[in-house]
């Protein structure tokens, strides 16, 4: 089963792919993860995602579509994924689209977690103080929304257009959230 997670920086994304990766045994794709991984190598591409990273831009479209691209046809994503954090762009998205009808895999459901602005700065301010990632700072989060507004919002409406999205209310308690991700699956 290959899901979809989509939505804002800090909507909660990680924590509801991981449970939903648990319960179906599939694994969780986190391209942001992946990019993390990258960095913390030191490889070639961990050095140039670095640099966008910490500022809250994106890592370029060919880039991550090569990434995904090995993770589609990887052995252990045959059975299926939960895409975190991929696609971010309408290119992406259009790309991911192909790459899916050439490998016969059919999305069985875009989740889109939707929560209000306020609450997306007050989670990322509170993960700030836990996770010290180099990309929570109060500017760089502004800017990721900034960023999510202008280049990955859109993203939302190409799923809508294709009939593939679920809206899920990502406000509340985390088992309450993915109750509701697990309603919108049946
Ligand atoms: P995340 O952990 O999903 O919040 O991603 C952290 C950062 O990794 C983002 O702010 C981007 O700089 C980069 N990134 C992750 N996924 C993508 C993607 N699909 N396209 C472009 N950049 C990405």
């Amino acid at each position: 089963m290959h899901i979809i997670l989509f939505g804002p920086p800090g909507v909660g994304k990680g924590t509801q792919a991981k449970i939903l990766s648990e319960r179906f045994h599939i694994p969780h794709i986190s391209t942001g993860d992946m990019l993390r991984e990258e960095i913390r190598l030191e490889t070639d591409l961990g050095k140039k995602a670095k640099v966008l990273m910490d500022a809250g831009n994106l890592v370029p479209d060919d880039i991550m579509i090569g990434m995904i691209r090995g993770v589609l046809t990887s052995q252990r994503c045959v059975n299926g994924i939960i895409l975190d954090g991929f696609p971010r762009t309408v290119e992406q998205a259009t790309a991911l689209e192909g790459m899916m009808k050439e490998l016969h895999i059919t999305v069985k459901r875009v989740l889109s977690l939707e929560v209000t602005e306020e609450h997306i700065m007050e989670r990322l301010l509170k993960r700030s103080e836990t996770e010290h990632r180099a990309d929570d700072t109060a500017e760089t989060i502004l800017k990721r929304i900034a960023i999510y507004k202008k280049s990955t919002a859109p993203v939302k409406d190409y799923f809508i257009s294709r009939g593939m999205l679920s809206a899920i209310n990502g406000e509340g308690p985390v088992a309450e959230v993915s109750q509701r991700m697990l309603d919108a699956l049946q």
